[in-house]
């Protein structure tokens, strides 16, 4: 049986987390960030674009040192989330292949983020976080966007990942925001 708590290392000044080092820091350190940038479109793609090249390099490494199929992996990061903080995850397959969405009630993050008054879905930092694990665990490109947050008044927060063409046909205007050539 898989225990996230097994992969973990705790010593003096230093965790590890499958060999990676990790820290624990308040939330409030990412929340007063994602604040500052916030409505800087050019800022927020270049979040996201470093978060998921950090995140593909870490799950491409982990999924080959297991050896995980993808629904395994995938498996296993909602227990990650978990473990770390990052509130209740599930997911659901929407084609066969590699889309989805994801769901996550209660992301401390942004329950921040809301109680410091943001009403709008505006987290480049997590949605490059889900593009990067997404895109290591199907070993292709895979990108997120989130289209309900409990920021703007909705119970959970719900996150779309999937090739670039799906995103942009099934949230054009979202896609064009987040990723297309006009801003
Ligand atoms: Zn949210």
């Amino acid at each position: 049986m898989f225990s996230v708590s097994k992969q973990v290392a705790i010593e003096e000044g230093a965790i590890t987390l499958n060999k990676q080092p990790v820290a624990i820091f308040p939330i409030s350190f990412l929340g007063d960030y994602i604040i500052n940038i916030k409505g800087d479109l050019n800022e927020g793609r270049r979040l996201y674009e470093s978060v998921k090249k950090g995140m593909i390099e870490f799950s491409v490494s982990l999924g080959e040192e297991y050896q995980l199929t993808s629904r395994i992996f995938l498996d296993r990061w909602i227990k990650y989330c978990g473990f770390a903080g990052w509130g209740t995850v599930s997911y659901k397959i929407v084609e066969e292949g590699n889309c989805g969405i994801l769901s996550i009630a209660e992301l401390p993050l942004h329950k921040y983020l809301r109680d410091k008054g943001v009403k709008v879905p505006s987290d480049p930092l997590f949605e490059g976080f889900i593009a990067g694990s997404a895109s290591g665990t199907f070993k292709t490109d895979i990108d997120v966007i989130e289209t309900e947050c409990i920021c703007s008044g909705r119970d959970i927060c719900v996150y779309y990942w999937g090739p670039k063409e799906y995103l942009k046909e099934k949230f054009p205007d979202r896609y064009e925001k987040l990723f297309g050539e006009t801003q």
